[in-house]
């Protein structure tokens, strides 16, 4: 139970997602853990079948495309509940590209659009590469026109479920002709000829989806795959960022009051010198200052969610997508490192709640934009638009 005011839908829908993560998700954590972030198959379509019927799937998409059509608040509400189950078993709520209907031909929906929605076909991004991460301006992959076709041509980092995708979203620039040196993004088929699984690195984080290393050596696609027009890829890329800021920073919340909770539970019930180690000024201080943090991130991003909501300008949505995600990211990656000192050795146990989301969270600062980058777009903004629009 929160103590933050909502309409009774959004209640209901929170409290939907918190008993499915709690009764369902939760319970496999270590399993998964233990088992190179797998589970079993028929555990995880349990998991995907009730993700469906519960109306939490393809939350982000409209209802006349078979998604949920949830306001950005409800989002939050949900996704905040999926960030307090470990080893990304909460992924089997997902989130297809709401960019997508607005910019997409009524043929790239049909095919690749709501088949994602109704699940029978999943998307992966290819934009960073080994020379450009945070500066995605620097992408060295290309798209040249031939005829009818563009090829594709380039290397890929970290290509999150690219292990469970059909298709990628392709960022490249195009080569020769009016529109040279332009972003563009195209549809791309996994099995496309010329579309190659370089390697699987092991990461942190015990996931079941990989993060590929993949190259494009001359993948040959008809020129209706290019989504919008040339020039506009960087546009889709930037939209996918302010929306997975803002689910970042609810998914941050939700991992660090599983944290306070659990370590809360154990300062209570842990007893050295006679005492519950909760008694110890040096355990409580930890605590305390875990849940003022946490409830601050909480108000940021709840009111940012109504914020978008309610539609205010885009340029003070990006700036507070990235003071959210910087905040509430910090703030978990804190809590997460308290959480594993509270529990002492049993904090450094793989089968520890701390010691998976200590391990976890840390990307929370690093992908869809570091918390540098995230600190510079902010002061951009203030430097041009002033701290009453972006915080009054
Ligand atoms: C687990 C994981 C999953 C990912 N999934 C995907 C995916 O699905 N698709 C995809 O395309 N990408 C993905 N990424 C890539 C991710 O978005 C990048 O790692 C991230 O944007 C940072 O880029 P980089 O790793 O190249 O670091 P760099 O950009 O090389 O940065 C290195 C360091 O320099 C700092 N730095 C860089 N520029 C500045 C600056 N101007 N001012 C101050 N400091 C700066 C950074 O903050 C960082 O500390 C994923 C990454 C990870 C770790």
């Amino acid at each position: 139970m929160t103590t933050y005011p909502m309409a009774e839908p959004d209640r209901e829908i929170q409290e939907r997602a918190r008993r499915f993560v709690d009764d369902e998700l939760i319970p496999h954590e270590v399993e998964a853990e233990m088992n190179r972030g797998r589970i079993e198959q028929q555990l995880r379509e349990r998991h995907h079948r009730l993700a469906v019927e519960l109306g939490l799937y393809a939350m982000n998409m409209p209802r006349e495309l078979g998604g949920q059509g949830m306001t950005t608040f409800q989002q939050v509400l949900v996704s905040e509940q999926i960030g307090r189950v470990t080893n990304g078993l909460g992924w089997c709520v997902h989130t297809p590209p709401a960019w997508a209907p607005a910019v997409v031909t009524p043929e790239q929906l049909e095919r690749w659009i709501v088949p994602t929605i109704r699940g029978e076909q999943h998307e992966c991004y290819a934009i960073t590469e080994p020379g450009a991460g945070s500066d995605v301006d620097a992408i060295q992959a290309t798209a040249r026109r031939d005829g009818d076709d563009y090829v594709l041509n380039g290397l890929k980092w970290h290509v999150t479920s690219y292990n469970s995708a059909t298709y990628l979203f392709f960022q490249a620039k195009i080569e020769g002709g009016p529109n040279a040196g332009a972003h563009a993004m195209f549809f791309v088929d996994k099995d496309t000829p010329g579309v190659r699984l370089v390697r699987e690195p092991a990461y942190s984080h015990t996931y079941p989806d990989s993060h590929a290393v993949v190259a494009f050596e001359d993948a040959r696609v008809p020129a209706s795959h290019l989504v919008g027009a040339e020039g506009d890829g960087l546009d889709f890329t930037y939209e996918w960022f302010r929306y997975e800021r803002l689910m970042i920073a609810a998914r941050c919340c939700g991992a660090a009051e599983r944290l306070i909770e659990e370590a809360t539970a154990f300062a209570k019930e842990r007893v050295q010198f006679g005492e519950p180690i909760i008694a110890f000024q040096a355990i409580a201080h930890m605590l305390a200052d875990s849940i003022t943090e946490l409830w601050a991130a909480r108000l940021m991003t709840y009111e940012l969610a109504k914020n978008i909501d309610r539609g205010v300008d885009i340029k003070i949505q990006h700036a507070q997508c990235s003071m959210a995600k910087l905040y509430a990211s910090e703030m978990a990656n804190r809590v997460a490192d308290r959480a594993v000192q509270i529990f002492g050795g049993r904090g450094y146990m793989r089968e520890n709640v701390a010691e998976r989301f200590w391990r976890e969270v840390r990307v929370d600062r690093i992908w869809e934009g570091t918390s540098e980058i995230q600190r510079s777009i902010v002061a951009d903004q203030l430097a041009k638009r002033g701290a009453r629009a972006l915080a009054g």
